[in-house]
């Protein structure tokens, strides 16, 4: 089973394509969290969190609806690069979401372009799992590891030096694939994509995984398959009892 451990929702016709692949759509204010959440079921699953770009639109309190019902808290974190929501608006969600996420025992899913050194000690009180999605800067990786992180690898590996930093440096017991979403794919891609594509795109990132650790790409597939269930708490696994609470997705018929 492919594994997209974090993507946003842009268009009906990426349903169809994704069949096959276990999707964690991300809602990052009400709008989008109350879509992901209705996509639940055939495979799909649901993060909400307020995202640092939306800080100043709305309040932790906004979201907390659709987090309750979420299977992870996310994406959330810090941006000094791409947006110019105030630094101190964005501290006050991450914090209170990141506290949220301890109560709760929810994994967290963190975006933390720009100010990776910042969230890397901010990180060191809270024991939740914490997935660092797509981390493309060239410092402070070793701080994410040694607060036992998961990570994603980003589309854009084939060129992006940071990236396959973290595929040579996380261990095969945390490392997941993802999209980001079409857009994103777009993005690093430097071109426009189809839904087809989205499965080439995973493909692409298990067989960088499996190459730079000398595993088959069938492994690499087990091992980031596995990894998700673990990160969710999901697998049945009494080592992880990190969820307080059962978050089972609920399939909405849709
Ligand atoms: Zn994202």
């Amino acid at each position: 089973m492919l594994i997209d451990a974090h993507a946003h929702y842009h268009r009906p016709d990426e349903l169809p394509a994704r069949r096959g692949v276990r999707t964690l759509f991300c809602g990052t204010n009400p709008e989008t969290a109350a879509q992901v959440l209705a996509l639940r079921g055939d495979g799909r699953l649901a993060s909400c969190g307020l995202h640092p770009w939306q800080a100043d639109r709305f309040t932790v309190a906004d979201m907390l609806p659709y987090i309750r019902q979420s299977a992870a808290l996310g994406e959330i974190g810090l941006d000094s690069v791409w947006t110019d929501v105030d630094m101190d608006i964005q501290r006050r969600a991450f914090t209170a979401q990141l506290d949220l996420a301890q109560r709760l025992g929810m994994p967290v899913i963190l975006h933390t372009k720009g100010m990776e050194a910042e969230i890397a000690d901010a990180l060191l009180p809270y024991s939740m799992p914490k997935l660092v999605h797509w981390y493309s800067c060239g410092e402070h990786l070793e701080k994410y590891l040694a607060r036992d992180c998961w990570f994603t690898v980003g589309a854009d590996h084939a060129s992006n030096p940071a990236v396959q930093a973290v595929l040579r440096s996380v261990p095969t017991d945390r490392i997941m694939t993802e999209t980001d979403g079409l857009e994103a794919i777009a993005w690093a891609l430097g071109r426009d994509v189809v839904s087809e594509e989205i499965k080439a795109v995973i493909e692409g990132e298990l067989k960088a995984i499996a190459s730079v650790h000398g595993i088959s790409v069938f492994e690499a597939e087990d091992r980031v398959e596995e990894n998700f269930a673990r990160f969710l708490g999901t697998n049945n696994d009494s080592n992880f009892p990190h969820r307080k609470c059962v978050k089972t997705p609920v399939s909405t018929g849709k």
